[in-house]
Order: C-alpha cells, then sequence, then structure tokens
C-alpha cells in the first residue's frame, strides 16, 4: 500500500535515505528544499565524508585535489539525522530496513541510493576506480618517465558506458610524457560517442593532436606480448590502464535485473515494492554518471515530497548528460551534441548536481543553471535510443526493449527504424530463453 501524509497519521513522512554519496545527498537537499516540515529524513550511510571523486583523476598529475565534505556537516545543515551504519536488508511488507548493526528502522518512503562496487574487468591491467588508485597511476608516470614503460593503453571494457575519465587520464599523460606510445582502446564507436557527433568529432581531434591512437574494440586481458582484445588481436602495450567494471550490491528485498541492477520507473520507483525508491549507479540506468544519478534522485525526491502532501509536480527523469574533460590544457565543457571550452553551467561542477553543486561549491545560487539551454527532450530521446543500442549489442535484448520502453514514454512514438528493431529483439529474446 503507498502511504501519502493524509494517511500516514498525519505527521511528517518518515523518510530513510539509505547512502552518502552523490544521488543521497542530492535526495536530502531537494526534499529538504521541497517538503522542509513534511518530512523527517534520517541518513543511513557509514562514511564519515562525501568524497568527490571525479577529481581523482587529476592527482596523479597534481592537477587537483580530490575534496571532501564531512557528511554529518550535510546533513545537519538540511534538518536530517545521520545513522552511520549500512543497508543490510528490506522488509518491504513491514516498511523497514535492517541494519549491519542489527537495528530495524521503519519508514513511509524509502531511496536506496548506496551506489556500485568497481570491480577489475581487464586481468593484470592497473584498475583505475577514484582516489585510491591515484598513487599507482603516480607510479606508472614515474615509470615511463625512467624509460621503463615505452607503451601505455587505456582500456574500457564491455558495459562500461561512462568513459570519460578513461579519456582523461590518457590526454593528461600525453601532456606530461614525451616519447611513450599511447592508446585508448574501447568498445564505443568513436570517443565519448555518448555525446553525439559534434563531441565525439572534438575529442577525436584533441586524441589525434596529443599522438593517442583510438581503437574500438573489447579489452579482455594484459598479457605478455600486450593487450588482448575479444576479437583476437593483441594491441602492444607495456602497460594497461583499465575502467572498472560496476556491480550492484545484493540487498535482501530489493529487487534486481537479469544484469543485477534495480529496475525502477522514471520517478525512481522500484518495480513492484511500494514506497521505495533507487536512484544512481545502483539502479538498471546504464550511464553510471554523478549528473545523472543527482537528476534521478531529484525525480524520486519529488515524488517523495508529492506524497509527503508538498505541492510538487513530480516530474519523470529525463537525462541531460553534462561533462566536464580534464585534458592537461584547457578543460571541454560536453553536453549532448555540444562542447565548448567556457562553461555550458553554473557553478562548473563535474558532478553536476541541481542542489548539490551549488551547495558545495558555497554559490549564492540555489540551483544548478545552464548557460545555454539544452535541447532536454531530443537529448533524453537520443540518449533512450543509443543505450537501446548498446544493450542490443552486447546482446542484452531486454534490456534495450526496456529502453524502447522509456524512449517510447519521451517521444510519445518510436521512430520507424526502431519499431523494427523492436520486433527483431523481441524475436531474440524468444529464441534465447534466460
Ligand atoms: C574516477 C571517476 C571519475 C568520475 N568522473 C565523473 C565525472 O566527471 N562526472 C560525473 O558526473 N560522474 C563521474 N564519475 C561517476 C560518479 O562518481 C558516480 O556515478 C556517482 O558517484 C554515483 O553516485 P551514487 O550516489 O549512485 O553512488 P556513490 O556516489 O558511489 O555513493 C554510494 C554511497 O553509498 C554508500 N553505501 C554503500 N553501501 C551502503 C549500504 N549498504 N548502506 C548504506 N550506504 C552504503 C557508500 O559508502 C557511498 O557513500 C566518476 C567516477 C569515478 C570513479
Amino acid at each position: 500500500m503507498t502511504l501519502t501524509v493524509s494517511e500516514s497519521r498525519g505527521e511528517p513522512l518518515e523518510v530513510v535515505i539509505a547512502g552518502g554519496g552523490v544521488a543521497a545527498l542530492e535526495a536530502l537537499l531537494a526534499l529538504h528544499d521541497l517538503a522542509a516540515g513534511r518530512v523527517r529524513t534520517r541518513l543511513l550511510a557509514p562514511d564519515h565524508e562525501f568524497v568527490q571523486r571525479p577529481l581523482a583523476v587529476a592527482e596523479p598529475f597534481d592537477r587537483a585535489v580530490v575534496h571532501r565534505w564531512p557528511l554529518d556537516a550535510i546533513v545537519a545543515d538540511h534538518g536530517a539525522r545521520r545513522i552511520r551504519e549500512s543497508l543490510t536488508a528490506i522488509d518491504a511488507e513491514a516498511h523497514a530496513v535492517e541494519t549491519d548493526r542489527g537495528r530495524r528502522l521503519t519508514y513511509d518512503a524509502l531511496l536506496v541510493a548506496i551506489g556500485a562496487r568497481a570491480e577489475a574487468a581487464v586481468d593484470g591491467a592497473l584498475t583505475f576506480d577514484g582516489p585510491s588508485s591515484a598513487g599507482a597511476v603516480r607510479d606508472l608516470l614515474g615509470a615511463a618517465e625512467h624509460g621503463d614503460v615505452r607503451s601505455i593503453a587505456f582500456a574500457v571494457p564491455p558495459h562500461v558506458t561512462w568513459t570519460l575519465p578513461l579519456y582523461e587520464l590518457a590526454l593528461m599523460t600525453a601532456a606530461r610524457l614525451s616519447g611513450v606510445e599511447l592508446s585508448v582502446v574501447s568498445p564505443e564507436r568513436a570517443p565519448l560517442a555518448l555525446f553525439g557527433r559534434r563531441a565525439s568529432d572534438t575529442v577525436t581531434a584533441l586524441l589525434v593532436d596529443a599522438g593517442i591512437r583510438f581503437c574500438s574494440g573489447a579489452p579482455e586481458r594484459k598479457a605478455s606480448d600486450g593487450l588482448e582484445l575479444a576479437d583476437g588481436r593483441v594491441l602492444a602495450a607495456d602497460a594497461v590502464v583499465a575502467m572498472p567494471r560496476l556491480v550492484a550490491p545484493d540487498i535482501p528485498g530489493l529487487p534486481r535485473t537479469p544484469r543485477g541492477f534495480v529496475p525502477t520507473d522514471l520517478h525512481g520507483r522500484v518495480d513492484g515494492v511500494a514506497d521505495v525508491y533507487a536512484a544512481g549507479d545502483i539502479t538498471w540506468y546504464p550511464i553510471k554518471q554523478g549528473g545523472i544519478a543527482a537528476q534521478q534522485a531529484d525525480a524520486a525526491a519529488q515524488a517523495i515530497a508529492a506524497a509527503a502532501g508538498a505541492p510538487v509536480v513530480a516530474r519523470p527523469f529525463r537525462p541531460v548528460l553534462r561533462g566536464i574533460l580534464l585534458t592537461g590544457g584547457e578543460a571541454r565543457y560536453l553536453r549532448w551534441d555540444e562542447v565548448a571550452t567556457n562553461a555550458l553551467w553554473q557553478p562548473r561542477a563535474k558532478v553536476a548536481g541541481r542542489y548539490l553543486a551549488p551547495y558545495l561549491a558555497e554559490s549564492h545560487e540555489r540551483l544548478l543553471t545552464d548557460l545555454t539551454v539544452p535541447e532536454d527532450e531530443t537529448v533524453a530521446l537520443g540518449l533512450a535510443l543509443d543505450a537501446a543500442d548498446a544493450n542490443a549489442a552486447w546482446s542484452d535484448y531486454r534490456e534495450a526493449l526496456r529502453w524502447l520502453d522509456v524512449a517510447e514514454g519521451l517521444a510519445v512514438a518510436l521512430p520507424e527504424s526502431y519499431a523494427d528493431k523492436r520486433r527483431e529483439w523481441a524475436g531474440r529474446i524468444c529464441e534465447t530463453p534466460r
């Protein structure tokens, strides 16, 4: 049964947010703004600090430091309470969660925003998964400067869609080293294709100028003679730096898609579990990115605020992909089919959360603002269709069809070519049962 504030004793809605990362904090800030006094929020998170991981790519080059904020201060600023424990299970029937310390907390609405775990996906490679990998990259740069490493491949394993950090590492390495052969190996059809043609062409030109070769392919493992790709090719490389694959944690009581992530609708409501929402890397949405995580959190927070009786229109999640690419020279601001050396949004945050970015930047503006207007619906539709194609290319036809449902919701009717694809992909599911 779904509760609203009027049904729930007329008291504030008891909201539990599990997680202490981008999606959890964005939701905390959004709920405070939209429904203060109508919700009583508890943040269930084990960490001391919120760590902004995206700047970890710049640390080995001494171009930036990773910023950290005490979680308790953020929580206190937004009228909430923190419980320094981890979510271990959900009892949906009883509207209760269990924690690693054996505590049981009841909720009217629960938002699960506990992220995903990074796992090495290219055997023998240095896996770059954030601040803890900065030292290893620094050592690799040192070895290359001493002539012990003559070639480095930067590898994106299959199913990883947020590839920007790897391009940043490759470009900043090129700016630092000379006489070392550099390449990027990725299943993408073109560099950062996710951002559309214009942005991809710009990144291609940056790679060419930096002397970095782009190779489209699926890296599998680092062998003694180089990087082995799934199609049998071997790319000469003394060292390989790879992105990790993300794996969603298994929480009893939380449903999972065949790929292990949490299925939700466009308001963040978890399929088949009343009053449970999810946002961020743990969800089925294939682009695991902080800005996207924050937009999902905003949609879920609006839905929860509306359930709490706040005068809010709960808008569905409409993805707008924004990224800042560090290059070793001038940074590039990327949005769908747009690329600029001047900011496209304010504040200039790498993780473009609507509430979180201005708060962390201590900006006098309350909300992140686009300085030029992105073409919202077109962008969202383009991303949904691209995601459908990407999943079909990986033979994940169920996920591809799910994406077509999203695209249909955005465009009212699918483009003709995708109607054909929907029939074809549905047929393939019948041929290859799970
Ligand atoms: C090197 C690197 C570069 C990146 N660059 C960018 C970029 O430029 N722009 C961008 O937008 N994104 C970038 N990202 C991606 C971005 O950091 C993630 O997509 C984003 O952090 C996901 O947010 P989340 O809230 O879903 O998960 P997270 O931010 O990972 O937060 C999950 C939180 O949940 C907590 N938690 C885990 N398990 C439990 C539990 N059982 N109970 C309670 N709490 C739990 C964790 O401790 C953590 O606090 C980058 C990521 C990396 C690693």
